[in-house]
């Protein structure tokens, strides 16, 4: 699509949104046999599926650490997840992706209750539409406890940005392409970030604002994530279908 004249009209967006609107999302929890926690989530039109393996042993050896757990973050986009084929296998976007969400999630696994072993997280992206970081965080977040992994607390994410001089929330692709800025955030329930970054320009006062936008949107997933978990485990001990 090339660049629309206005991305908002009366603070309605081209895809029907209010200006603090998130794209509607839905988690499931659990759906890989192999892996010891899953999720897939979709988010807009982004689809992405977290694996968590682990806490395992390290290989290669020398990678491990004595006192702590390490944690591996793989991103990876399909080849068929966006619109002009991507190149399959690993790139600088997906370097820097894979490293900005391990160092997002890090901080609320008690890494230190298993040395020399490693969780392996893995984020597949089957549908790319603005926003997969951001995705694959709340599916790894989800994952990460359907593993049973201990941790502070979940994480969520979601991107704030501006198209026509005006903050937006949790931008699609067309707001991403044109838009004025990206800024991708990562929150604990308590409002501690692990995730910012930013592509563009805003001023100190969006800066704030968009923040607090963000944080909100935040605190919106992270409730949809626990929803997902408690649906999955409350079926479990009323001893529902999920195995
Ligand atoms: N994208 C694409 N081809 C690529 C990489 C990205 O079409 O090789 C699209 C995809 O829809 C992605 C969007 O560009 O979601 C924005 O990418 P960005 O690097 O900002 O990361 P994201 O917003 O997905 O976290």
């Amino acid at each position: 699509m090339s660049k629309p004249e206005k991305f908002i009209e009366d603070g309605i967006r081209l895809d029907g949104r209010k200006i603090d609107e998130l794209r509607p999302i839905k988690f499931e929890v659990g759906i890989l046999n192999r892996a010891d926690g899953s999720c897939y989530l979709e988010m807009g039109g982004n689809k992405v599926v977290a694996a968590v393996y682990g806490p395992r042993e390290v290989h290669p050896r020398h990678m491990q650490k004595s006192t702590t757990a390490i944690v591996r973050y793989k991103y990876n986009m399909a080849s068929f997840s966006v619109e002009d084929r991507k190149r399959p296998g690993p790139d600088r976007r997906s370097t820097e992706v894979s490293k900005v969400s391990r160092q997002a999630l890090e901080p609320v696994i008690f890494v230190e209750k298993y040395p020399r072993s490693v969780i392996d997280i893995f984020v597949e992206v089957l549908q790319a539409d603005a926003g997969t970081r951001a995705a694959g965080i709340n599916a790894a977040s989800v994952a990460l406890a359907d593993a049973g992994i201990p941790m502070k607390c979940l994480v969520s994410a979601c991107a704030v940005g501006k198209v026509d001089d005006t903050l937006v929330l949790d931008l699609n692709k067309d707001e991403d392409n044109y838009g004025q800025a990206d800024v991708p955030v990562a929150v604990t329930p308590g409002g501690n970030i692990t995730l910012l970054q930013m592509d563009g320009h805003l001023t100190s006062d969006e800066f704030k604002t968009g923040l607090e936008m963000a944080k909100k949107g935040c605190a919106d997933i992270y409730k949809l994530q626990k929803a997902a978990l408690m649906a999955k485990y409350s079926d479990d001990t009323e001893g529902g279908s999920n195995e």
